[in-house]
């Protein structure tokens, strides 16, 4: 028997994980009652997670390895008549860094939280040779820097976050942190990888910092565990592709654009290649209100219109593997693009300009003439540069741009 036990696991995204490994009888034990779920089985190894990290060390007749040394446990394996508690943590973040070159030699790295994870990011960073100052709501003693008490950390280069703060069901929660307090920093690492952009990485990126997110250490730590399940590597190009595989079905892709210019047409097509579910929030809107959009604007007004759509972007952006089709001013709504983000890479479909001022307009309550394209267009080109991960100029047929998305989406799954 193997699994990942813990208390709230519905999202895990670790049996896929597993099952790619060629394990197909990983699951999900969600318990209440520690002992019982380890008496109730006929375990051979299993992962444990939040809040049975520490819970589980009594149960354990020794530590290996990194465990010992960093006294956090996220694997257990069966021995004959032993439990032994390893770490592949340590591994997951050595092996992030890796995939990601980021070289900490002599860097000043802060770490964000003393939990169990904070541990084992600690424990890498060390023997790699960075510098490392752990920043803590609760400081666990004199070398630790309490949250609230923070100035400004004028020398730190790579910020981690090893807090829960932002973790699904908890998107919304607010970044724990001031970036202009780290002016130097240029990357920030968080091991949250649901949202595959927390609100911690969304502010990194805002003040221009490279983020990463903790889905490639999710993957490699879990390549571990197998590997000391089974007594075999698991070769990196699995890795590499597991964690291309995964990254591609949970992440959104999220279209916007101007009115006209194709979100509706080549969100079906994208839904069908990508195998994502459809949603195209003008006609969802539409399909709630049962009645038409520029029926909403004449009768209930613009300001009702936009609330719906926000409405509706909360109820939706925690969700994954959709292909999102959005209303051309959703784009003006800074929460809502926020909350899109989260898990979606936001694809700007740029249709030149002219060419929807020369279309014939119906039902789009905002542009009446063709001098409205060109004013809506000025207005929201800030907006849609700011927000998109990519842009793709449609000037000619579907098939070519098609072709030019896929291409762009390829690239950003791979990295
Ligand atoms: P943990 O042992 O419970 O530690 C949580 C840490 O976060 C503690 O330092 C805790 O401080 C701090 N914290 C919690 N809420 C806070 C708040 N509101 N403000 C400030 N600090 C707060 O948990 P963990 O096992 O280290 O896991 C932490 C996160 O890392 C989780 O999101 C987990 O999913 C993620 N993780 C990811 C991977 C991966 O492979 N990507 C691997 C391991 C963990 P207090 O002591 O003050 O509560």
């Amino acid at each position: 028997m193997y699994g990942l036990i813990g208390k709230s696991l519905k999202h895990s995204l670790s049996p896929q994980i597993h099952h790619l490994f060629g394990n197909p009888s990983y699951s999900l034990f969600e318990t209440e009652n520690l002992e019982k779920l380890l008496q109730d089985y006929p375990w051979k190894g299993f992962n444990v997670t939040i809040p049975y990290k520490e819970a589980i060390l009594p149960y354990l007749t020794r530590l290996e390895g990194a465990a010992k040394e960093t006294q956090s446990v996220n694997t257990v394996l069966k021995q004959g008549d032993e439990w032994v508690g390893y770490n592949t943590d340590v591994y997951g973040f050595q092996k992030l860094l890796e995939h990601y070159q980021i070289e900490v030699s002599g860097k000043q790295v802060v770490i964000l939280g003393n939990g169990g994870a904070a541990k084992s990011v600690k424990y890498v960073l060390n023997q790699f040779g960075a510098q490392t100052t752990t920043l803590a709501r609760h400081p666990l003693d004199s070398s630790e820097v309490e949250l609230n008490s923070l100035d400004t950390m004028p020398f730190c280069d790579i910020i981690v976050h090893t807090t829960p703060v932002g973790m699904y069901p908890g998107n919304a929660a607010e970044c724990l942190i001031d970036f202009k307090k780290f002016p130097k920093a240029t990357i920030a690492i968080d091991l949250i990888y649901n949202p595959l952009r927390s609100s911690f990485l969304l502010e990194a990126q805002a003040h221009g910092l490279t983020i990463i997110n903790g889905l490639y250490m999710l993957v490699a730590q879990a390549a571990a565990a197998h590997g000391l399940f089974f007594h075999e590597v698991v070769p990196t190009e699995i890795v590499e592709k597991t964690y291309r595989t995964i990254k591609r079905q949970i992440t959104n892709i999220v279209l916007v654009g101007m009115p006209l210019s194709g979100k509706s047409k080549f969100a079906r097509i994208l839904s069908q290649s990508h195998e994502k579910q459809l949603v195209d929030t003008d006609e969802t809107i539409e399909f709630i209100a049962r009645k038409k959009i520029s029926d909403i604007f004449e009768t209930e007004g613009e300001a009702t219109f936009r609330r719906m759509e926000r409405n509706l972007i909360e109820s939706l952006y925690p969700s994954h593997n959709m292909v999102i089709s959005t209303g051309g001013g959703m784009i003006e709504d800074d929460l809502s693009m926020r909350r899109l983000r989260q898990n979606g890479v936001v694809v700007f479909l740029d249709k030149d300009v002219e060419n929807i001022a020369s279309q014939t307009i119906r039902n789009r309550p905002l542009i009446q003439s063709s001098k409205d394209v060109y004013a809506l267009y000025e207005r929201r080109l800030p907006k849609y540069i700011q927000y998109a991960d990519e842009r793709v100029h449609i000037v000619s047929d579907t098939k070519t741009h098609t072709e030019e998305i896929e291409a762009k989406l390829h690239e950003y799954f791979s990295h």
